[in-house]
């Protein structure tokens, strides 16, 4: 194990970080050193990247290899051309997250635990990202609705989990974050405080001194999902965010998504569960990709879904298999690979 830094950044350091993202195809193709000519269907890239800007961090580019394009760190951010075909079965709202609204930006589909829609704002544009339809900007929790967030809370004591998400909650200013934090510290029923967040992969300098200030003293347990994909994005500075958050006493976890041509293979997963607890962060979830329209590119079928469980299965220790789900509209829980129930089984 190398020596790493437990040293937040500087504050706000990731503001400038964030703003000097790539948010253009044209720049994010010449800074891997690939050109148009190298990709197919320039009119359909087009209509995806008006569906679904790009927004990659250079922190993130800067561990992609030059000029492949089938670098795996690439082509989560890369738009293609067939993303804008209509493909049966995948939709705008596959979750059916629309009827599990309970506030302005505030979701409940399982017991005990609510999420929040914090923020529109991601570090990164993933192009397989199942909110990309979202109606974020009709549909935000904003810090005006603080008021009926308690009072939601305070009238439904069985929440005792609030989950922060997005886009991304690390988009939040700290003093906000913080804010939200100590308010719903006030709720007794609440316990737990979880933040899905891509930001520390995508930018590590966001786990800076103002985060790990108001982390370190919210009398709620804090739980940090972050998202990596590939052991590619685990860095030294990733493995430094790791160590920081984690040493506010936060409990450190990774969600992925399984992704065709990203990490559709054992040996990749496998190392990406061996980086992720060498840094200290243990796999949670591996999610089978939701069928919201665009993503059908990255699709894995179910058989070779199963395939790939098994072989992780037979290589790693049982903490570093994560559970591969899949989540359905309507289902009380996210749904272990092999257990859904009903007639057409898996
Ligand atoms: C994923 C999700 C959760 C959290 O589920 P866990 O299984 O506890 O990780 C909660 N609410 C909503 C709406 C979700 O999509
Ligand atoms: S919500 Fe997560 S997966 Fe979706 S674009 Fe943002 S960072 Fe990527």
């Amino acid at each position: 194990m190398t020596d790493i830094v437990v040293e937040p950044w500087p504050s706000g350091e990731w503001r400038s970080l964030l703003a000097d993202s790539v948010v253009s195809f044209d720049e994010l193709l010449s800074e891997v050193g690939l050109c148009v000519q190298d990709l197919a269907g320039q009119t359909e890239i087009l209509a995806a990247t008006d569906q679904f800007p790009v927004r990659v961090p250079r922190t993130f580019i800067s561990r992609m290899r030059r000029g492949d394009v089938n670098d795996p760190l690439l082509r989560q951010v890369l738009p293609t051309a067939d993303e804008v075909s209509q493909i049966e079965g995948f939709t705008d709202d596959p979750l059916g997250e629309s009827a599990a609204r309970v506030l302005p930006g505030a979701l409940q589909k399982y017991q005990g635990r609510m999420l929040m829609v914090a923020t529109a704002a991601c570090a990164v544009h993933c192009r397989y990202c199942f909110r990309r339809h979202f109606p974020f900007a009709r549909d935000l929790w904003g810090p005006q609705q603080l008021d009926r967030l308690m009072t939601f809370l305070q009238t439904h004591s069985d929440i005792s989990e609030v989950i922060l998400s997005g886009g991304d909650p690390l988009a939040l200013p700290d003093h906000q974050l913080a804010k939200m934090a100590s308010m719903l510290a006030e709720v007794g029923s609440v316990a737990r405080l979880r933040l899905h967040t891509r930001l520390p992969v995508a930018i590590p300098q966001r786990v800076d001194r103002d985060l790990v200030a108001w982390m370190s003293r919210v009398p709620l347990k804090v739980i940090v999902v972050l998202h990596a994909n590939h052991p590619n994005e685990l860095d030294g500075d990733v493995e430094r965010a790791a160590s920081v958050l984690r040493s506010t006493g936060a409990l450190i976890l990774n969600q992925s998504v399984l992704l065709a041509g990203v990490n559709d293979n054992a040996p990749t997963l496998a190392e990406l569960s061996h980086r992720l607890v060498d840094i200290g962060v243990l796999p949670y979830y591996l999610h089978l990709l939701d069928h919201v329209q665009g993503a059908a590119g990255f699709d894995v079928g179910d058989d070779r879904a199963r395939e790939l469980l098994t072989q992780l299965r037979e290589m790693l220790p049982g903490y570093m298999v994560p559970e591969m789900v899949r989540e359905s509209a309507g289902a009380a829980f996210k749904t272990p690979f092999g257990e859904e129930a009903g007639p057409s089984g898996w």
